[in-house]
This record gives C-alpha cells, structure tokens and sequence, in this order.
C-alpha cells in the first residue's frame, strides 16, 4: 500500500512539474474552451501513461475537466460548440480530445455530427482518437 501511495505522490509531483510550461503554453486560457480567468488545472488526456508526458497533457478549466473526466456529468450541447474549431487545433491533444467530446455527443447534436462530417483527420491523429473513449 505504502508504496503505491509514493508512486502515485511521485506521479502527481511529475505531473504537477509540467504546470509552469503549460501556463506559458496556454496563455492563462483553458486549452480547450479558451476561456480565461478561470482557474486551470492539468489534465492528462487519457490513456494516461505510466509516467507523466508532458505532451499528453493540457492545462484546462474546471469545468471542461469535470464534464470530460466524468461521463455522467458530461452534458452534450451548444456550449461545447467550441469543439468545431478546437477539432482542428495544431495542438494534438486538444484535437484529439475535442474529436473525442464531438463524438461523444454527435448521435443527439446536429451540430457536433456536422463538425465531424467536415473534418479531416490523418492516420495518427484518428489513431489517437480511439486509445481511449
Ligand atoms: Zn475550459
């Protein structure tokens, strides 16, 4: 048990590490909405390896890490309209999950399915898509 609870302090304090580079990165806006003044925290985009990559992770708000973390508090709609054009951000793992939150709602949303229609997506991104989700 004991050692399972440093790997995973060891884990986090990793993870954790990368803050200082993604808030450069991120600009103090959440790497997926954009909204600023909101407070942002790192989530690793799944599947999460076992050792923190910093090119895994994105710095994101509360809410978009809750609704994305948590299936059951996801809530398909509009306000997750920003997905359209995150789906093609130059950023890898901010396409790659908004593909994923595109997907997830895209049989009750009109608008998620014809975001995903125009879409383009080369081998190793659709690759990345479906490890997880
Ligand atoms: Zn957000």
């Amino acid at each position: 048990m004991a050692k399972g609870r440093e790997e995973y302090e060891a884990r986090t304090a990793a993870r954790n590490a990368f803050g200082k580079d993604l808030a450069r990165r991120a600009k103090s806006k959440c790497e997926l909405c954009e909204r600023g003044g909101e407070k942002l925290s790192v989530y690793e985009v799944p599947p999460v390896p076992r050792d923190p990559d910093f090119d895994r992770c994105l710095l994101l708000c509360s809410d978009c890490i809750e609704q994305t973390e948590n299936p059951r508090r996801f809530e398909p709609g509009e306000h997750w309209r920003f997905l359209a054009n995150q789906a093609w951000s130059d950023l890898p793992m901010a396409q790659v999950l908004s593909v994923r939150l595109l997907r997830r709602q895209a049989a009750g949303q009109d608008w998620a399915r014809e975001a995903l229609e125009g879409l383009y997506l080369d081998e190793e991104t659709e690759a990345l898509v479906a490890e997880a989700d």
